[in-house]
């Protein structure tokens, strides 16, 4: 047998030794001797998963700026990026970018105490969510409003109120998949309510839900495929068909919209279903996001039949999936620009909105910043998407830079871990920078990532 001695395992150094030494104690010092310890243990683990591989185990120093660079990462927390891929609701960097007010309104309620729950008038105790809910019935219509945690949480709220232990029919053709966690059918098990699948996954008709009504059903969902769409023989009744038929039914037509469009505005492509049209269109309730075309914070909007959002409203889950007094002050004051008809300041409205030659100029402005560098950086067109489940395959025409290096990947990995981080779209060719989702504030700053970026090293083009 060889000698254990001389496996790799054995040059890893202790837990205790690394916390012990000079630069473990200075670090502790910097981010608490907990966060380090467990920030050390799970480089341990990695060098020790390695070394049962063969892998050579690094310096102890090498380990320590691993952990270290754990650490710091979670004590620097969250870090602004440049959104350069041209997806407007970007899941993976935080969706809606709120207006400067809406956030300020999200501070101010989160620094000091607030009326949150308390009338001043009366001194009575109140609900936290009942002005927005005024202006959201103001600007739809609808009888009632709850405002919840996020759309999911609407969704399963009002699954687990009206049809727990009862069925609840659904499309085959709606039953998506929204990142990896939400999935309809998950939802609707851990809502307590029964999955009936009606119909195929390109076509279902109206009759394909009458045959499935019994005197078990409770409820008729109907979801809006928001992130992937059915294209060539396809048949789908519409809202208007389905709230027919579940009224004859006597069960209520609950409409998961998910992107959270309140009406109808000029330049929304007509298959995206908005609040308003929905509930006029016979919706009992309609269930929607706060951070997709809505342009808020993180949130879930239910509207509809004021007796429904009662029996939400009384459902123990609601409290579990009550909006925390940041979400409201934020929520609240977007909502208040679409009630004074400024909802295309909203950052998401104005992105979306924006004239492509405005795009192009500001395309055009970058590169130029950046021509002095390198000869690689054209404008060209480029399409950006809403995103975030919003209007699939619904392409925003836009203008982007491309930059032309010889290994796109490698330039990109560098973007991201730059200051300040950007992320943008990749080719066979080359990086590129898709601007409508870049503000004109961000251009220089975007401009001094790139060339950094590409500095002292070969990676541009010519
Ligand atoms: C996005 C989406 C949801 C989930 O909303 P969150 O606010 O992300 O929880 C639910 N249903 C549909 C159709 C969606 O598009």
């Amino acid at each position: 047998m060889p000698a254990k001695a001389q496996t790799p395992r054995r040059k890893i150094p202790s837990l205790d030794a690394l916390l012990r030494s000079e630069p473990g104690q200075r670090a502790a010092e910097t981010f608490g001797r907990a966060l380090l310890k467990r920030t050390l243990t799970q480089t341990l683990d990695v060098v020790r998963a390695g070394a049962a591989r063969g892998i050579d185990p690094p310096e102890d120093d090498v380990i320590m700026a691993r952990a270290v660079g754990l650490a710091s990462s979670a004590a620097t927390g969250l870090n602004p990026v440049i959104n350069a891929t041209g997806v407007v609701l970007h899941t993976g960097l935080g969706r809606a970018p709120l207006p400067d007010r809406a956030a300020k309104a999200a501070v101010r309620a989160g620094r000091g105490y607030t009326d949150l729950e308390i009338d001043r008038v009366t001194g009575a105790r109140g609900r936290r969510t009942s002005r927005a809910e005024l202006i959201l019935t103001a600007l739809t219509g609808a009888e009632g409003a709850l405002v919840v945690n996020n759309g999911a949480a609407g969704l399963l709220l009002s699954l687990a109120a009206l049809a727990r232990g009862k069925q609840v029919l659904v499309s085959r053709g709606e039953l998506i998949e929204i990142g990896g966690e939400f999935r309809i059918p998950d939802i609707m098990a851990a809502s307590g309510a029964k999955l009936v699948e009606v119909g195929t996954t390109n076509r279902t008709r109206p009759s394909d839900y009458r045959g499935a009504i019994t005197s078990k059903t409770a409820l008729v969902l109907k979801v809006h495929p928001s992130n992937y769409r059915v294209v060539g023989f396809t048949a789908t009744p519409t809202a208007a068909d389905l709230s027919g038929l579940a009224t004859k039914a006597g069960v209520p037509f609950l409409y998961d919209l998910g992107s959270g469009l309140l009406d109808r505005y000029p330049g929304v492509p007509a298959d995206e279903p908005s609040a308003r049209e929905a509930l006029a269109d016979g919706a009992d309730l309609v269930v929607f996001s706060g951070d997709k075309l809505l342009g808020g914070p993180q949130a879930g909007i239910v509207l509809g039949r004021a007796d429904l959002v009662e029996r939400l409203r009384r459902n123990p889950i609601a409290r579990a999936v009550r909006v925390d007094k940041m979400q409201v002050a934020a929520l609240e004051s977007v909502l208040m620009a679409y009630a004074t008809g400024a909802h295309g300041d909203l950052p998401v409205w104005r992105m979306l909105e924006e004239p492509a030659e405005r795009v192009k100029r500001r395309a055009e402005r970058l590169a130029r910043s950046l021509d002095g560098e390198l000869e690689g950086a054209h404008v060209r067109p480029s399409e950006a998407t809403v995103g975030g489940g919003s209007m699939p395959g619904y392409a925003v025409p836009s203008w982007a830079v491309g930059v032309r290096v010889p290994d796109p990947e490698v330039m990109s990995a560098r973007l991201r871990a730059g200051s300040p981080p950007v992320f943008c779209r990749v080719d066979e060719k080359g990086v590129v920078f898709d601007v409508r989702t870049v503000t004109e504030e961000a251009l220089p700053d975007l401009t001094r990532a790139i060339q950094y970026a590409l500095e002292g090293d070969d990676l541009a083009d010519e």
